[in-house]
């Protein structure tokens, strides 16, 4: 970019010392040729209003400027006198547009490339009142002869512009660049304001990305070693438990028993590897998510009446209302969503506590509303409990078999939905979640 930068401004600065140079010269060129005319119209004026004519006296002849050549010509374009040729050997001069102008308008002018082609011939003519027209000329080096000599005196002048305007060159792609480099090498100061107020949406652009990428990035070390911990718990347990059979020091009772604790653990685990398999499937954003209509209310009655026996073993009292209500969503991943709603209701809840499951169609889209009477979810918990393996109490959840990513598979599925949640709880009183799925389009 540097040198990009620069080598565009030195190719501006050269163009430019180009064109001047052009420009100045063939202005130069036109103001010289305005003032030949002007000073040759003068002489004329001058001469002419002294009726001097054939008669020209050798006196003011010789004061004349010797460059200038005087000629008069009769009206029948004879060259009647010329200074600087034998008028025998002048052809017919009617001819020339100085002169034709001269007799018709009173005076006339022309500007003439001389044969030689390096000379340039200023006429200018003017009618004396013995009808004879008097014509003073001057020649003068052509533009490209007056050009060739100013040659030298140019090149040096651009060669020294040139030198200048690439050592400023140098110096300003350099103050345009520092600023940007300043900001890249600081990318990760939040407080820091751009030089060029342009630059702002950039840099805010470029520094949500590094925030993103920074916090994905920790996320996934969180999530690794959250991981890892959640497996090293129960597996811990496992092994240690089928040691103390293995050394066949347990008695038969011990035995059972952590033949049963065994059981349990291994559950967990791969409860836990479920849950884990199915948030990296839903974070791969290559699977192509099938989707179809489904029917809201036939999916949470289905699931109430799963979990009936659940409900009944822990005296809860599970119930489901509404009517059928339309969306268009992946089967499987909604059945999990629901279930893992409706399962937290009841797993958070208290002996003789309720849980309401509510679908309800709204005019632009579909509630699905499961509200417990539990435990509930303190204020400063509310916001995190949809973070991976975020649990308000760890051991009740534990107790309950939670593996902490309940939530967190619910909310990407939901994402995945447009759909919207809302949460509403306290402590002690019970929780009502809502969700508010897009309807589907008859
Ligand atoms: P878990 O497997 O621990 O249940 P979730 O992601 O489903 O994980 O829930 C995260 C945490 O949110 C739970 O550990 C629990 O503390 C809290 N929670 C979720 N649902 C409810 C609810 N209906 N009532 C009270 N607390 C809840």
């Amino acid at each position: 970019m540097r040198k990009k930068i620069n080598s565009q401004l030195v190719m501006i600065a050269a163009l430019a010392i180009l064109m001047t140079s052009v420009l100045a010269t063939i202005a130069y060129y036109s103001f010289f040729r305005a003032e030949v005319l002007n000073s040759l119209k003068t002489w004329t004026h001058v001469l002419a209003s002294n009726e001097i004519g054939l008669e020209l006296e050798e006196t003011v002849y010789e004061r004349l400027d010797e460059s200038l050549r005087v000629t008069i010509i009769s009206p029948a374009g004879k060259v009647l006198f010329d200074t600087n040729a034998d008028i025998g050997d002048m052809t017919n001069h009617g001819n020339r547009p100085e002169i034709i102008e001269a007799f018709q308008e009173g005076e006339g002018s022309d500007v003439r490339k001389s044969e030689t082609l390096d000379k340039t011939a200023f006429y200018y003519a003017a009618r004396l009142q013995s009808g004879n027209v008097l014509r003073l000329a001057r020649e003068t080096g052509s533009i490209f002869v007056m050009f060739r000599s100013v040659i030298p005196s140019l090149i040096a002048i651009a060669v020294v512009l040139f030198v200048i305007c690439t050592l400023l060159a140098g110096v300003l792609t350099k103050s345009f660049i520092r600023p940007i480099e300043n900001m890249a090498a600081n990318i990760d100061n939040y407080e820091m304001t751009p030089a060029y107020k342009e630059m702002r949406p950039f840099l805010e652009m470029i520094q949500k990305q590094h925030q993103d990428i920074i916090k994905n990035a920790r996320m996934r070390q969180d999530f690794t070693a959250n991981v890892s911990h959640e497996l090293k718990t129960p597996l811990t347990s496992i092994s240690g438990y089928a040691e103390l059979i293995e050394t066949g020091m347990a008695s038969e009772n011990d035995t059972r028993r952590f033949a049963r604790e065994i059981h349990r653990n291994a559950n967990r685990l791969l409860r836990l590897i479920n849950d884990i398999l199915q948030l990296s499937e839903l974070d791969s954003r290559d699977t192509v998510i099938e989707m179809e209509p489904l029917d809201i209310y036939d999916m949470a009655a289905t699931c109430v009446e799963m979990l009936q026996l659940n409900a009944g073993k822990s005296q809860v009292n599970m119930q489901v209302e509404g009517k059928e209500a339309w969306i268009f969503g992946n089967r499987s991943m909604i059945e999990e969503a629901i279930y893992n709603l409706c399962d937290n209701a009841l797993r958070y809840n208290v002996p003789g506590g309720k849980v309401m499951v509510r679908v309800e169609n709204l005019e632009e889209q579909v509630l699905f509303e499961v509200s417990d009477t539990g435990i509930g979810i303190p204020k400063e918990h509310q916001e995190r409990i949809f973070e991976r393996f975020y649990r308000v109490d760890k051991s009740r959840s534990k107790e309950r078999g939670g593996t902490g990513l309940g939530l967190a598979i619910v909310k990407h599925i939901l994402s995945e939905h447009q759909a919207e949640l809302f949460l509403e709880s306290e402590s002690g009183k019970g929780t009502r979640i809502r969700v508010h799925f897009p309807k589907k389009k008859s």
